[in-house]
Formats: structure tokens, C-alpha cells, sequence
């Protein structure tokens, strides 16, 4: 090849005497060439349309720019006939070629852009788009690159080549951001000239400062913002702290040529935008051209930069930005004054978590963001099941609802494929589906069912059972009947009292023993059953898992008494617990009817009832059923878009994993610490008992609040429930990695040593 440069060196450039040697580059082959007048680079080009126009046109602006800064930027060298690129045909193909003059200085490359170079970066970058801005170039602003941020959508068909399902999802998620936060204001924003990629291997430094810019191929028409954005993309992958490594570059640039308000809020999406589009071509790279090192040079930096990116706050770096700008920053409005709009609007039952409220603005996968900046790492959602706002469900959502939102009294494709769906997730035998919106009318419908079924009204329950809000949920739930200002049980209840293998002790058969006390309850009550309700591992009881053998046997008595048993996994239920599908299933037990609720829709108000063809058809007495919102094409769309995540991101699978992870943690934390008395659950659904001591177990409810607010003032979510408030209630997300387990877990000692010690001193 090197022959061929020099052959052409010699006809088109007059130069016959030099050593040429190849230089590192993303597509395209190019050569340092060192002559005796001087050093060069000479660059070659594949041809493609509108390419001769293009590589004129960016060298006229290279010839401008250098007018004014002879030492700052390459200057093309015209060939024989005076034109700035060369076209040879061969085989009746076009090759191009140019000569620019070699720029000395040092590249930044591996060093990356440091906090020393950052400012002066910033400040080259900001005159030189002063600059750029007087000059305007008809082929380059007709250029449609999908560098230029303002084309991001063009790499949408490469997210395919990312591999890794847990991490195409981030890209999907900043691209859809993009569309809903950036793509809006793009047109409005100031448009320039711009350099388009401030990367480490273009930057050339003389004595510790930026001094020069080389490689202006992907010069383009673009909102000027977007430089900083690229420029700020590079700083951040090499800087130690994300939030706070791309602050000088940008005081630098605003020293120069100033940022407006409305850039600088964007900055923060179009940031992750350059991070995804890099990583998208880095994954096609990977298909077509493996061996090319530079194809993959900020790949692993721009992953660990895209993943810290998901878990920020969008908030905390608009406001480093603006201060580093010379911005105030963003002023949030006090707790108090929500608090107050809240007690006007509405009633204090509706209660708020934590000592202090959280007033929360966004939201992604196991992150959560409130008003002031903060992220907050999610133990405790287990309704966002797939992730909070992840994209799949959320463009479902968005392209269901644009398309048509109807009910169940038309026939739709969603409706039919969603039911078929998740039937097929259940056993032949239950083979009906009712689709409802809350997993209250899911309590209610199935109760409906079973009293059609049986004839008769009388329920069974589980002390501390919780199954919705409704006159009748309330009236099946012993935690709100039986607890603080709740009416107390009705006659038409049984209750079981809860099997804890904790409290009770394991050897005591406590499966067994509770089942018996609900037969003789039963038989006592002589007005029979018509259905026996409990949730697998109990929510609200504080994450006790029934003991084994328990709900063997009270299906076993209940069917016997004409009763049929139904098996709420609101909470349960979606492979949360990991080994199993439904929690009915860790128990060795087989349902009539299931109760859905909470994840299925992922945030999207969802429910529903599965059960037997023979119960179904004894609820058709001729009365109709008919939700209005339940079940209809964008509740379908939502719930098909989850089980195409669970799938693809095998997300029971990591259930089971981080949970068997998390739990193993919880109980060496547990040995630790007097005051864990019991951690249990299985999968993502967990609890940690707290108590006294570990011979007594009195339940320490004081303990498990403050460890709930020292755990929110470290940044983790996490609830408290169970009839004593004294269990630390652990449901996360799907998503959840074993990092996160280990920042939970790290989080949770520390509060303890703090909180244990000062009860201890009281
Ligand atoms: N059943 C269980 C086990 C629940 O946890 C809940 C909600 N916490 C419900 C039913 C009621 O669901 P919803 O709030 O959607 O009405």
C-alpha cells in the first residue's frame, strides 16, 4: 500500500523523497508522510456519494480556521490542479485522497482528557466555534451523519448488535429519553459549525494545554451544545468522579463562547446520547470489522460511564453544570410547602414514607431521583418489576395508546395475544383469564368467582393477610380488619393464624399446627367455606413465608369443605421469587384461582384473575362482566412488553441469583448483629426481622424505622412492615445486580452499628 501513496505522492503532489508511515484510525487508512519540507498527513477515502463536495468543503474551513491559528489545525495542501481532494479511478472504482499538514504536539490518547487539559479544552473548543459560527457551508449542512447527535435515531437499527441484554436496555432507555426530552427542543437550539468529535485521539496538547484540533471528518451543521456534549462525553469516561469530570471543560467553553440556559439542561441526555451511539457503533464494529483496535478504544470507559449514567440524577448534573457555567443552580421547592398543597388536597390516610418525605422527579430501572438531586438506589418497588420507566414498556405504552385505547368489547389483537401469553405462563387446568386494573378488583372478582362457584360467602384468611382496598378486600384482609382502626373481623371470616417458622420455631410442625387450627375453626363455624385466600410468603405479615406443609393442607381441608383456594400473587407472583414462576409453587400446591396484580403491568395499572374453565362458567349467570379500563389495548401492550423483558433480560432467572445472593448476605448480617433476629423470603422478596434480642424476639419497630431513614439518608430505599413494623422489607426490582446487593448490604451495617449502639445507650 505504502507504495502506491508514494506513487501517488509523486504524480499528484510533486513530493518524491518520504517516509511514510500508517496511522491508527476508524475506518479509513491513514499515513504520516515526513519529507524534508515538512510532515504531512495523507488520508484515503472509500467513495460514496456527495464525498468529493464534503472533503472540499472541510477543507475550506480547515483553511480558514488555520488562517487565523496557523499551528491549531491541519491545513490541506492542494495537489497539482489546486484542489484539496484527489480522485483516481481504478478498476472503474473512485478512490479519494488528501494531504493535510502534519500538526505537532502531543495527542492526549491513553492520558484522556484530564483535569488539566479540561479547561483549556473547553476554552479551544469555545473560540473555535466562535469561529466556526461566522462560516457557513452548504454540503456540510446538508450532511445527515449519525455522529451528529442531532441524528441519533440513525443508530437506533444497531442497538440489535449489543449483545448483552442488560445493557442494550440503558442505550434504548438515553435514545428514548432523547425523544421525549431532546428531539423537541433540538430545532430551537442555537446551530453552528461544529468539530463533532472532541475525543482524546483528536485533541493535541502543547506543554499540558490544548493547543490544536485534528481530524474534522465529522464536521457538521449541528446545535452548537452539541460539541460541548462530545467533548464532555470524553472528559467523563476518563474522570475519576462522573459527576464533576466534566465541570472545567465546560467553564472553559463558557469563557469563550457562552452556553444558554436551556443548552446546559439539556446536556445531560445528549451526554448519554454520544455514550450510546459509541457504544452502538462500537457493537457493529464488533460484526464488521473485529480486528480494528480503534473501533473499540472507548468501548469498555464509555459502558461504565453509560451504567453510572443510568444510576444519576439527571438533576445533580444540570446543576454542576450550570455552576460550573455561572449558573445558579436550580432551586427546589421546599418539603414543606408540597407538604402542604398535599394535607389540603387530601387526607392524611394517604400516608408519606420516611421522616422526611422525598419529593421524587424521575426515575430508571433500580434508580430513583428526587427534586433535589439525589439518587436513590430502589430495594422496595416491586411494581416497576422490569425496571423503572424501562423503554420497552414505556414505547409500548406510548405507541398503544397513540394507536387506540378501547375495551374488551371490541376484539384486538392485544387483548388476544396478551391473554394467550400469560395463560400459558399457568397450568392446563387454569385456563381462564380476567383482566381488571388494580389487584384490589382482582381480590374482589376472584371472591365473586368463588362464591359463584361454591354458593356459599364465607372466607378463610392468614392473620396479617393484606388483599386489597376494597369493602371486600378489607373485609378478607386481617391486616387492615384487625389492625389499627380497622372494624374488626366479620362473621363470614375464618382465620388461620400465620405459620412463622421464626416466631413459632421450626420444630414445633407449625405448618401442620395452624392448618389444624383452621379446621377446627371451620368445622366450628358450620357455615362452610366457599374459598381459602393467602399470599404464598406474607407481604404485610412482614415477609413470612408459609411454613412447608401449611397450604398442602388447608387445600386439602378447604376442597374437602367445598371450598376452592385461591392464591394472591400481587406481590408473589412473576418470577419473583426466582425458582418459581408463582410462589404457589414453592409450596407444592395448585390454585383455582390466581390473583395478579402489582408488576404485570409494570407500573401500568394492572390486574388480573386466572382460574378454571369450570369456575369461570359458573360465573356466567347471565350477568355481564365489564371493567372499562381493564384489559384494554394499551394495558395489553403494557403487559406483553413486560413478558417480552422478563424473557429477554431472563430477569426470573437473576431473581433468583442476586436474591440467593442477597439473602445469603442478609444472613451472615444477621449473625452479626443482635438485633437481627431472622432473615428469610426467597428470590427478590425478603425481609429482615429486627428485634431486642435474639433470645427474646421482642420486635424492635424503633430500630427497623430509624435503620429505614439512616438507610434513606445513605441513598437506599427500603420499607418496613409486619404487624410490629420491625421488618426490614426488601423487594426491588428486577434489574437488581449483586453490586447493588453489596452497596445494600454495606448500607444496612452501618445503620445498624450506628442505630444498635444507640439503643443500647438509652
Ligand atoms: N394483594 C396483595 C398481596 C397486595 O400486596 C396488594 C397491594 N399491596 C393488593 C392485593 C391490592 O392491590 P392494589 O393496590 O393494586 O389494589
Amino acid at each position: 500500500m505504502t507504495d502506491s501513496v508514494k506513487k501517488i505522492l509523486n504524480e499528484r503532489f510533486g513530493i518524491s523523497e518520504a517516509e511514510i508511515t500508517q496511522l491508527a484510525g476508524y475506518g479509513n487508512n491513514n499515513y504520516r508522510v515526513s519529507t524534508a519540507s515538512g510532515k504531512f498527513v495523507f488520508k484515503t477515502y472509500e467513495d460514496r456519494p456527495d464525498l468529493r463536495g464534503e472533503l472540499e468543503a472541510e477543507s475550506r474551513i480547515l483553511e480558514k480556521l488555520a488562517a487565523g491559528a496557523p499551528s491549531a489545525y491541519p491545513k490541506p495542501v492542494a495537489d497539482i490542479d489546486g484542489g484539496y481532494s484527489t480522485v483516481i479511478r481504478e478498476d472503474g472504482i473512485s478512490k479519494y485522497f488528501r494531504l493535510l499538514t502534519f500538526v505537532e504536539g502531543d495527542i492526549l490518547g491513553p492520558k484522556g482528557i484530564s483535569g488539566e487539559t479540561a479547561y483549556s479544552l473547553g476554552s479551544f473548543l469555545g473560540k473555535m466555534d466562535g469561529e466556526l459560527s461566522s462560516l457557513r457551508s452548504a454540503p456540510i449542512e446538508a450532511r445527515r451523519s449519525k455522529w451528529d447527535l442531532q441524528y441519533h435515531a440513525l443508530n437506533r437499527p444497531l442497538i440489535e448488535y449489543i449483545e448483552n441484554p442488560q445493557d442494550r436496555k440503558y442505550v434504548e432507555y438515553f435514545f428514548q429519553q432523547a425523544s421525549f426530552f431532546v428531539d423537541r427542543e433540538l430545532p430551537f437550539l442555537r446551530h453552528g459549525l461544529i468539530h463533532g468529535d472532541a475525543n482524546e485521539w483528536n485533541i493535541i496538547a502543547r506543554a499540558g494545554k490544548v493547543a490544536a484540533m485534528i481530524d474534522f471528518g465529522d464536521l457538521c451543521y449541528s446545535p452548537i451544545v452539541n460539541e460541548v456534549a462530545i467533548a464532555a462525553a470524553y472528559a467523563l469516561m476518563f474522570a475519576e468522579d462522573h459527576i464533576t469530570g466534566a465541570s472545567r471543560l465546560i467553564a472553559g467553553y463558557q469563557e469563550m463562547n457562552p452556553l444558554e440556559e436551556k443548552e446546559i439542561a439539556l446536556l445531560f441526555h445528549l451526554i448519554a446520547l454520544r455514550l450510546s451511539v459509541s457504544v452502538c457503533n462500537s457493537a457493529l464494529a464488533a460484526k464488521t470489522m473485529p480486528d480494528n483496535e480503534y473501533a473499540f478504544i472507548s468501548e469498555e470507559r464509555a459502558w461504565r460511564l453509560i451504567r453510572k449514567w443510568a444510576a444519576t440524577n439527571p438533576l445533580r448534573i444540570e446543576n454542576e453544570f450550570r455552576q460550573a457555567a455561572g449558573f445558579e443552580p436550580r432551586r427546589t421547592v421546599s418539603v414543606g410547602e408540597d407538604l402542604a398543597v398535599r394535607r389540603k388536597n387530601t387526607s392524611r390516610v394517604m400516608s408519606l414514607q420516611f421522616t422526611e418525605p422525598i419529593k421524587m422527579k424521575s426515575a430508571a430501572f433500580q434508580y430513583m431521583f428526587d427534586d433535589g438531586g439525589r439518587s436513590y438506589l430502589d430495594c422496595y418497588n416491586n411494581i416497576p418489576h422490569v425496571g423503572h420507566c424501562h423503554p420497552r414498556v414505556v414505547d409500548a405504552i406510548a405507541k398503544a395508546s397513540a394507536r387506540l385505547n378501547t375495551n374488551t368489547r371490541y376484539l384486538t389483537d392485544e387483548f388476544n395475544e396478551y391473554t394467550t401469553r400469560l395463560l400459558s405462563r399457568f397450568p392446563e387446568r387454569l385456563d381462564k383469564i380476567f383482566l381488571v386494573n388494580s389487584g384490589s378488583a382482582a381480590t374482589d372478582l376472584a371472591l365473586r368467582l368463588a362464591a359463584a362457584h361454591t354458593g356459599n360467602r364465607n372466607v378463610a384468611v392468614v392473620e396479617y393477610g393484606y388483599h386489597g382496598n376494597t369493602s371486600r378486600g378489607i373485609s378478607v384482609s386481617h391486616y387492615k380488619y384487625g389492625g389499627k382502626g380497622g372494624p374488626g373481623k366479620s362473621d363470614a371470616i375464618i382465620e388461620a393464624p400465620i405459620p412463622d417458622e421464626y416466631r413459632a420455631g421450626p420444630e414445633a410442625e407449625t405448618g401442620k399446627r395452624c392448618a389444624e387450627i383452621l379446621r377446627e375453626r371451620i368445622d366450628e363455624s358450620k357455615a362452610g367455606v366457599s374459598a381459602f385466600i393467602a399470599e404464598p410468603i406474607v407481604g404485610c405479615g412482614g415477609q413470612v413465608p408459609l411454613a412447608q406443609g401449611f397450604l398442602q393442607a388447608v387445600y386439602d381441608l378447604v376442597r374437602k369443605r367445598g371450598g376452592v383456594c385461591i392464591s394472591d400473587e400481587t406481590q408473589t407472583g412473576f418470577g419473583r421469587l426466582g425458582k418459581w414462576f408463582s410462589g404457589y409453587e414453592m409450596h407444592g400446591v395448585e390454585p383455582d384461582i390466581v390473583i395478579l396484580g402489582k408488576p404485570i403491568g409494570n407500573g401500568h395499572p394492572m390486574a388480573a384473575v386466572v382460574t378454571t374453565s369450570a369456575i369461570a362458567e359458573s360465573f356466567e349467570t347471565g350477568m355481564e362482566f365489564f371493567s372499562s379500563f381493564g384489559g384494554n389495548t394499551v394495558s395489553c401492550a403494557a403487559g406483553n412488553a413486560v413478558l417480552d423483558v422478563m424473557d429477554e433480560e431472563h430477569l426470573q432467572d437473576n431473581a433468583r441469583d442476586v436474591g440467593g445472593y442477597l439473602l445469603c448476605g442478609l444472613e451472615q448480617v444477621t449473625e452479626e448483629f443482635e438485633s437481627c433476629g431472622n432473615a428469610r423470603g426467597e428470590g427478590l422478596f425478603l425481609g429482615l426481622e429486627l428485634v431486642r434480642s435474639k433470645d427474646g424476639k421482642e420486635p424492635d419497630g424503633g430500630l427497623a424505622s430509624s435503620v429505614q431513614n439512616a438507610l434513606r439518608d445513605a441513598g437506599i430505599l427500603v420499607g418496613t412492615d409486619g404487624p410490629h413494623e420491625n421488618v426490614i422489607k426488601i423487594k426491588p426490582p428486577m434489574c437488581f445486580t449483586e453490586e447493588n446487593a453489596d452497596e445494600l448490604l454495606g448500607a444496612l451495617r452501618q445503620a445498624l452499628k450506628k442505630h444498635e449502639r444507640r439503643t443500647e445507650t438509652k
